[in-house]
């Protein structure tokens, strides 16, 4: 009966059993994801009992938000989750890039030195930093008499701690940039425990030098968060994994006390920090959001796995590869021409539950240097914990899929994208 169905959904029978093949062999690594989710959830559980969360935390604020409870528990409910002092949870925050943008104005000051670590910091930042090609004042950190440099991540994509060691000793950074997740580049996640061991080096040799993580896409994907281990400041939105697929905006910080009392100076200003800021929708979804996080989490790293082992077996370039642990819920996918990744992000596209009808082409997206296509078919708008995959248009033509807020959906919509691969002749199977 199932079969018929997929017929009738007009999936290839022959990528069907081609999908369920690719799941056969990745059974063991579900399982460990499955174990890894379950951790997470009692994590996340064990902090709203502590905070004896309740009804009343979700209800709406108005004007001014102040004794805004439910803002204040979430607050401290992110706090205990991640492990650290301190955390601000804001819908009033637009996206990631917006609260990166804040952490970077607020510990950096005019003649300071910002370094990152891993490279080039995702696309959206450049215009903050100022390293983009356009060349207008935008009050940039550039702009601002901030200085950027970077050292780049080796070529086995680690932290290059003895060219970071030998900076340190030679002259005064004030805050370290660490970028977790993989971004729009064909380099690895770094693991919690690579964050880890680069900050107790850092704090060692230069105990005042500051470390802001962007942790995009990394939250629950692992057993720990880097702001668990001396991160001054870790954020990332809320539309990707803490937002459990159901938080409808909105951007989070953890860290230190110091760290994000700084922070929230910059959020609102100075003098009223975090204690204004209303939210007339109510935090209800904010809150399951979270709850609901570690098990969605899991089921996005199930889907982008089996997505992994099928253009594995497909035989293109993947990274990372099925077997490996992962700490970020991106599956890049290494594809032969521009036309091809056009045709499979369309196909991602046509496999969503919303928008299916409707047909993504490349553009100019503001904060990217190159034109991008987005498969966004989610039912929060751009939500990349929801199936989606992204691409700038250039060489090599790499297409980063992620989400899947049920590992089911991920499964079908890969029998559809091969079932059109194989039409337009991409694929035999
Ligand atoms: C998504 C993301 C950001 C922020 O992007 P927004 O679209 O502004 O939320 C920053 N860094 C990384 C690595 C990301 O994946």
């Amino acid at each position: 009966m199932k079969y018929d169905f997929y017929n009738s959904m007009g999936y290839d029978p022959r990528a069907v059993s081609f999908v369920e093949a690719a799941q056969e062999d990745i059974k063991g690594v579900l399982n460990a994801i499955e174990e890894q989710a379950e951790f997470n959830q009692a994590r996340v559980l064990k902090a709203f009992n502590d905070l004896q969360v309740s009804d009343r935390h979700f209800l709406p604020s108005t004007g001014y938000g102040y004794g805004d409870d439910g803002r204040e528990t979430l607050d401290k409910l992110y706090a205990k989750v991640f492990e650290c002092e301190d955390a601000l949870v804001r819908t009033q925050w637009a996206s990631g890039t917006h609260v990166l943008s804040d952490s970077l104005f607020a510990l950096l000051r005019p003649g300071d030195t910002l370094l990152s670590i891993t490279g080039r910091p995702y696309d959206t930042l450049n215009d903050v930093i100022g390293t983009s090609s356009s060349q207008d004042d935008q009050g940039s950190l550039l702009d601002w008499g901030i200085n950027y440099q970077e050292v780049p991540l080796t070529d086995d994509g680690e932290i290059n701690l003895e060219t970071i060691k030998e900076i340190l000793l030679k002259k005064q950074i004030k805050l370290i940039f660490i970028q977790r997740s993989r971004g729009y580049n064909w380099r690895p996640s770094l693991k919690v425990q690579d964050i880890r061991k680069a900050i107790e080096t850092i704090k060692k040799i230069s105990p005042n030098t500051m470390i802001l993580v962007d942790n995009c896409y990394g939250e629950f994907t692992e057993s720990a968060e880097p702001s668990a281990f001396g991160a001054d400041l870790a954020v990332g939105s809320l539309i990707k994994n803490p937002g459990g697929g159901i938080a409808p905006t909105g951007a989070y910080a953890t860290g230190t006390k110091k760290a994000v009392e700084l922070l929230a100076s910059r959020l609102t200003s100075p003098g009223l920090g975090r204690e204004v800021g209303s939210y007339s929708y109510g935090y209800v979804q904010i809150y399951q959001g979270l709850f609901m996080a570690p098990h969605i989490v899991g089921q996005s790293l199930k889907g982008v796995t089996l997505a992994g082992s099928v253009f594995k077996r497909l035989g293109y370039t993947v990274t990372p590869s099925p077997e490996d642990t992962r700490s970020d819920i991106i599956q890049s996918i290494k594809f032969n021409s521009g036309e091809e990744l056009i045709d499979f992000c369309q196909a991602v596209q046509a496999s969503s539950p919303v928008d299916s009808h409707v047909v993504p082409y490349p553009w100019e997206m503001p904060g990217y240097e190159h034109k991008v296509i987005m498969a966004a078919g989610t039912f929060i708008q751009g939500s990349s914990i929801e199936l989606s995959a992204d691409a700038p248009i250039k060489e090599p033509y790499i297409a980063y899929l992620q989400g899947g807020l049920t590992f089911t959906h991920m499964k079908l919509a890969l029998m559809n994208v091969l079932t059109v691969m194989m039409r337009k002749g991409y694929i035999k199977l």
